[in-house]
């Protein structure tokens, strides 16, 4: 048995992510940490009746040599000193949360050698994202002229979100960076050609109803191809979480991409 912690279980993802990890039968479930939790007991909320798991709101609390796995889906101001934290008492990090940024994220790869201890920073959980952001790296081969959109549900605090930073990322691995649209552009309205990503335009629309999806537009002379994925469900992300908290015992280093344990 995993057993596994959950942080950020009242939010919409770590509310999936519990129910995930109870409902698996190669997990354990003990223990979720929220500091602003009033419960004892995971036991206090109706949804979560029939279960005896204590809810930490702080971590002199939580007794991590009891806990394999911590998964995060919390708040881009608190999931870096989580995942410090995990990473410092040996607990492996699964981490959903997005807003890292390059040099948080590469404190926390040291940290991580330092002691010994493997992890996972997944932007994006999602087959179809995961899939989008290979396709869409190979697609840069052919088209280096290419643009983003992403949108989200307006509840979403960071933009862009953590997959398109990611799928930017891939795609200039393999594309010289170089401006992208008139090099004489002014825009009249602040923000009109969106955020800037070695001369790639990410585009973040924020709108009810929206769970998490995203465009890439390539354009070339006569021709222009757009990849597209649609996350409508964050239940779609579970199966990609539970794969991680399975596998994420092999993992040597903190990995950033599911696709690294695919
Ligand atoms: P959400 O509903 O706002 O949930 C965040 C939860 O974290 C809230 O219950 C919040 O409590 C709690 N929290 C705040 N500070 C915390 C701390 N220090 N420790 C533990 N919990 C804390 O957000 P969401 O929609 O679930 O999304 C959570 C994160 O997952 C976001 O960064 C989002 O971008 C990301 N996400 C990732 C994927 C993926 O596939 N990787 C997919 C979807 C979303 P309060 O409300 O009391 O502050």
């Amino acid at each position: 048995m995993v057993k596994v912690i959950v942080a950020g279980f009242k939010g919409s993802m770590g509310n999936k992510a519990t129910h995930m990890v109870i409902d698996h039968d190669d997990f354990e479930l003990v223990g979720v940490f929220d500091p602003t939790a009033t419960e004892k007991n995971l036991s206090e909320i109706a949804e979560f009746a029939a279960y005896d798991v204590p809810v930490y709101q702080d971590y002199e609390q939580i007794n991590t040599d009891q806990a394999d796995v911590w998964i995060d889906f919390t708040v881009p101001q608190a999931v870096y000193t989580n995942t410090k934290f995990a990473l410092e008492h040996g607990v492996r990090p699964v981490i959903g949360t997005t807003g890292l940024t390059d040099d948080q994220v590469v404190e926390l790869q040291q940290i991580a050698k330092e002691r010994k201890i493997g992890g996972l920073i997944a932007p994006n959980f999602g087959l179809s994202a995961v899939l989008l952001m290979q396709f869409a790296q190979q697609a840069a081969k052919y088209f280096p002229n290419v643009e983003i959109i992403e949108m989200h549900h307006d509840n979403k605090l960071d933009a862009p979100s953590g997959t398109a930073v990611a799928t930017a990322k891939k795609i200039a691995e393999v594309r010289e960076a170089h401006h992208q649209g008139n090099p004489d552009e002014k825009e009249t309205l602040a923000g009109a050609r969106g955020a800037d990503y070695e001369g790639m335009k990410i585009h973040s629309v924020r709108l009810p109803g929206y769970v998490a999806h995203e465009q890439v537009l390539f354009g070339a002379l006569g021709e222009a191809l757009t990849i597209r994925q649609d996350s409508f469900d964050r239940s779609s992300f579970m199966s990609g979480v539970a794969v991680a908290v399975a596998k994420v015992g092999t993992a040597q280093e903190l990995l950033v991409g599911l696709e690294n344990l695919l």
